[in-house]
């Protein structure tokens, strides 16, 4: 008789949880998932899944405008919210149906229940039942933090924002990090009136600093209003409608307020303090680099543990987890050169350090080379939208360090200069590469002439 009912138990059947769990069955284990909501996570079922077919949707917008200078009458397009949503939804269950197969098909049993901790090997289900394992994995994520203003609990998060009944004619969106940009894209691709209010001095904080400039200029020419130093203050209802009131003194008035300042790991009411695992300030699970926690049969991955809040970061740490534990295989995951997109209007791609961070680290010893030009695209369509591409180099080694993209298809250029950085590529591979005509990627192998900071008067 095994001492354990399962050799693994995971809690939380997303990113991280899914793919430690197939693994680890692959490897040979008996394994348990259990899941409180839907198979699939925060990414599948509301997160980058859905979001990026609303992104689609929203951008038709400005496809249908750019469509007049090469020659096409659109007429009037109308769009229908109620239609989409259910085209979406619709994919969702497509997809979650596929992470249960997936699931199944490496023999893992899937549990729908809420999971808590009684002890270090023991996990309490929802509907009573107790069960044992040799190993527990804490996959449970992250929600959204509500800030503590007045009335907070009238606004909206992403969870919601997902399931609206209909388009909301106007929204202010709370927050200036990837979320609420995106979000401001999508609303404001399909019609809503968008205004974002951000407390701080620029929106999309931790990205290199032309892209934020370049971004808030593109998005309030294509009709969103930014307003920094901007925080909430308190939402009030009325009668149907919400009342923002903000710190630099305006009010909004508006038929839904969306709160996106950030996410929280999902730690609370989870047992930790029973089985004695330690969290840190912000309630996140401390792992070492195998994402064991300080219990030594406990690990914990992806957002739970506050390292990189993504998915592909979240399914390599439970692949590392479940190949180094059951597989014989160990590994870690490294963090440096990870490729992010906002996918906002116009779109944003980044891997690699920015400049402000490269002059932290190298001081003046950077070389700069940075294009503004109008894609090809704009040329006929007459938009007044520059594109931004920036490359961040090494003075002494001639590694480059940092790709920065904002315009169309940023997040896929991104992806391919990833492979170059993680490489190690210096400015002189980038230089002998062929060009590939016409297109805008074709500009990092192109730029010859370093940047120089203009001279102040
Ligand atoms: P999750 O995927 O959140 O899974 C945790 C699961 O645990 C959930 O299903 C939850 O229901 C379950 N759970 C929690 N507690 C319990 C319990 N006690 N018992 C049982 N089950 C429990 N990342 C990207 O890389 N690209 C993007 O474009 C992107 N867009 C995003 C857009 C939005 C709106 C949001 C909110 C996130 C986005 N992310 C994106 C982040 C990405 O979704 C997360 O980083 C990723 O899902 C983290 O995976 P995870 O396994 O840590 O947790």
């Amino acid at each position: 008789m095994p001492a354990f009912d399962y050799d693994l138990f995971v809690i939380g059947a997303g990113s991280g949880g899914v793919r430690a769990a197939r693994i680890a069955a692959n490897h040979g284990a008996r394994v348990a998932v259990a899941e409180e909501y839907r198979v699939g996570g925060t990414c599948v079922i509301r997160g980058c899944v859905p979001k990026k077919l609303m992104v689609y949707a929203s951008r038709f917008h400005g496809e249908f405008e750019d469509a007049a200078g090469f020659g096409w009458s659109v007429g009037t397009p109308s769009f229908d919210w109620a239609m989409l949503i259910a085209n979406k939804d619709k994919e969702i269950d497509r997809l979650e149906k596929a992470y249960r197969a997936n699931l199944e098909r490496s023999k893992v049993e899937i549990i729908a229940e809420r999971a808590v901790l009684t002890d270090a090997h023991t996990v309490k289900l929802a509907g009573g039942r107790t069960v044992t394992a040799d190993k527990i994995l804490i996959a449970t994520g992250a929600w959204p933090h509500l800030p503590d203003v007045k009335g907070a609990e009238l606004g909206l998060t992403s969870n919601e924002a997902f399931h609206l009944k209909k388009l909301p004619q106007s929204i202010a969106i709370i927050g200036g990090g990837f979320i609420a940009l995106e979000f401001a894209g999508i609303f404001n691709g399909l019609g809503s009136k968008v205004t974002v209010a951000y407390r701080g001095e620029q929106i999309l904080r931790g990205f290199d600093d032309d892209l934020r400039n370049d971004l808030a200029d593109a998005m309030k020419k294509r009709g969103v209003a930014i307003h920094t130093h901007a925080a909430p203050v308190s939402i009030e209802a009325d009668g149907g409608k919400r009342v923002l009131s903000l710190s630099s003194g305006e009010r909004l008035i508006v038929d839904h307020v969306m709160i996106a300042t950030g996410r929280a790991p999902n730690t609370a009411n989870l047992g930790l303090d029973t089985a004695g695992v330690k969290t840190g300030a912000n309630g996140e699970i401390i792992v070492d680099a195998g994402s064991r926690t300080n219990v030594e049969n406990i690990y914990a991955v992806g957002d739970v543990t506050d390292r990189v809040a993504l998915t592909p970061v979240a399914i390599r740490e439970g692949h590392a987890f479940a190949d180094s534990v059951f597989g014989k295989k160990p590994w870690t995951v490294a963090y440096d050169n990870i490729p992010m997109a906002v996918f906002s209007e116009p779109e944003v791609g980044s891997v690699g350090m920015c400049e402000a961070d490269a002059r932290k680290t190298y001081g003046d010893a950077i070389d700069i080379y940075k294009a503004r030009f109008r894609p090809m695209k704009y040329t006929l369509s007459g938009r007044d939208e520059r594109m931004m591409m920036k490359l961040v180099v090494d003075q002494k080694s001639q590694k480059v360090l940092g790709c920065h993209v904002l315009g169309p298809d940023a997040g896929e250029i991104v992806q391919m200069a990833a492979i170059a950085l993680q490489m190690g590529a210096t400015k002189a591979d980038f230089d002998r590469t062929v060009a590939l005509h016409p297109s805008a990627a074709e500009e990092f192998v192109t730029m010859r002439d370093k940047w120089t900071p203009p001279k102040s008067a």
